[in-house]
């Protein structure tokens, strides 16, 4: 029931309208599918007092009681889940099965952050207790990407409540619906003031960077955005957590048998129509097997269907919005100006809907720009190589650093391999293996600070040190 109706922010447990709104356009028919709320600055304001005002009770809560409510979200999101996974599908493209994984994981992130406690160190030393705990702190301002809005929101909002902090949070105005639908659910879930969704343009993003009551920023996005959130926050000393884009290498060893590794690199490349900050977004493939790689992966790729990811049988979507179908049409047109080949793809069709053919380019020098850019968005390079460590040196050579993968028989020298990446996180034999339990987060320019595991629950955490000894002790 509550998946019809018109959309609304939640503010202080209350739903919040706006005299201004936003259109929501599904990436497949262009049509406007919704309208949201565009918050006013006062707007912003309200909900940033409500979770100021929440946090102390919220805060002092015994952790027990706030891992079951971070439960609770995850069974209320499975509760939901056919519904979730429908408008995730309206507003964002993607096939009904990625969005069924999308909100199945969800609800796993949920169980598991629900386990977790935050950790008490106590050192005995010279006759004094030190003990080093961790203290949330205070409002946390979450703004997340269109790419998976669902996930990303749950990616901040389960360790931050773990930690004791309240939460405003910000979807992109891309793909707000089902964050606002999950906040309207946990009116009935959580109190007042502790989780609080507005919706905005990147005005709001802004608001929430600056503003003085807002004590972190955990932000998921470009490293653009990101490096002017990381500006902003600098002015009132926030915390931040930045996770960014990368542009992400695949190894292929010699090793491997074409056939039977193409449909694993060919979803780790183009799942969500390539719009993964963690897909392939390079993949290095050893001379002697390139040329039966590249044919196997094109022979899969024409089983692939695109289409309304509304429709059954449809296995890619469109790309999200008009923003970056105009990006990645750019893309392909200089990449085919510039004279490189393209092994499938290539031709954009003229609307409706933002659809993109799966486009692989055959071995384009190192500096074209389809190597040296993330894309985000369906169009692959394919590069030789023929010594490990000039691939090595290749694959480093970005300024960015979130993942890689490299793949093999040879485990052993895989791990090797993997070592001398310079990313955050390293995939051998598989893609997007994320866990709740193992922190994600970029090297370089793709990342400040991680998410996930006991390094992410304790970025929502401010250290506190306190030592005691007995008075006497002070006397004496
Ligand atoms: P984006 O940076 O344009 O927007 C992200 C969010 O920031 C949106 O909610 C947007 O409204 C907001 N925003 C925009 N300007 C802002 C400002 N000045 N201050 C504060 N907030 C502002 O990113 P996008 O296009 O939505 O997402 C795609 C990018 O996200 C890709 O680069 C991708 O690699 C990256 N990404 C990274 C991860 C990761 O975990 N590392 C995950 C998903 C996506």
């Amino acid at each position: 029931m509550i998946f019809d109706g018109d959309y609304t922010m939640t503010i202080a447990g209350q739903p919040a309208v706006s005299d201004k709104t936003l259109p929501v356009v599904n990436p497949a028919t262009e049509q406007v599918i919704a309208q949201v709320p565009d918050a006013s600055r006062a707007q912003l304001d309200a909900a940033v007092e409500a979770a100021k005002a929440a946090f102390p009770v919220w805060s002092a809560r015994p952790v027990a009681e706030r891992q079951a409510l971070v439960a609770a979200i995850g069974d209320c999101l499975l509760a939901n889940k056919d519904a979730f996974s429908a408008l995730l599908t309206a507003e964002q493209g993607r096939p009904r099965a990625g969005c069924d994984w999308e909100v199945a994981t969800c609800v796993d992130w949920c169980r598991a952050v629900s386990t977790f406690t935050l950790p008490v160190e106590v050192r005995q030393e010279a006759g004094r207790r030190v003990e080093i705990r961790h203290t949330p702190l205070g409002v946390v301002g979450a703004i997340t990407p269109w790419n998976a809005p669902i996930l990303m929101a749950i990616w901040k909002m389960a360790p931050a409540l773990l930690a004791g902090n309240t939460l405003v949070l910000k979807p992109s105005p891309y793909t707000p619906l089902t964050t606002l639908r999950l906040g309207e659910l946990l009116r009935d879930i959580l109190p007042p003031g502790v989780v609080n969704i507005v919706t905005g343009g990147n005005d709001l993003g802004q608001w929430i960077t600056d503003h003085p009551d807002i004590a972190k920023v955990s932000f998921t996005g470009s490293t653009a955005t990101g490096k002017r959130v990381m500006e902003s926050a600098a002015r009132t000393l926030k915390r931040v957590t930045l996770e960014m884009g990368g542009n992400d290498a695949g190894i292929v060893l010699p090793d491997v048998d074409p056939k039977a590794v193409a449909p694993a690199l060919f979803w780790g490349a183009f799942f969500n129509s390539a719009q993964v900050c963690v897909a392939i977004k390079r993949l290095y493939v050893h001379a002697d097997i390139y040329d039966d790689l590249a044919r196997e992966l094109v022979d899969y790729a024409r089983t692939i269907r695109i289409g309304d990811g509304s429709m059954q049988g449809s296995d890619l979507g469109p790309v999200q919005n008009r923003m970056q179908f105009d990006k990645v049409r750019n893309l392909i047109e200089q990449t085919r100006a510039e004279g490189h080949r393209f092994l499938i793809g290539g031709d954009v069709p003229e609307g409706p809907g933002y659809f993109i053919p799966v486009t692989i380019v055959d071995n384009p020098p190192e500096d074209a720009r389809v190597v040296t850019e993330e894309a985000f968005g369906p169009i692959l390079p394919l590069l030789k190589y023929d010594d490990i460590d000039d691939v090595i040196r290749r694959a480093n050579d970005s300024e960015t650093g979130l993942g890689g993968s490299v793949w093999s028989n040879d485990l052993e020298q895989a791990r090797r391999i993997g070592e001398r990446l310079q990313t955050g996180t390293v995939w051998i034999n598989e893609m997007f293996a994320f866990s709740p339990h193992a922190p994600f987060g970029g090297h370089k320019q793709s990342g400040v600070g991680v998410e996930h595991g006991m390094a992410g629950l304790l970025e929502f955490t401010n250290i506190q040190t306190i030592t005691s000894r007995p008075l006497a002790a002070a006397a004496g």
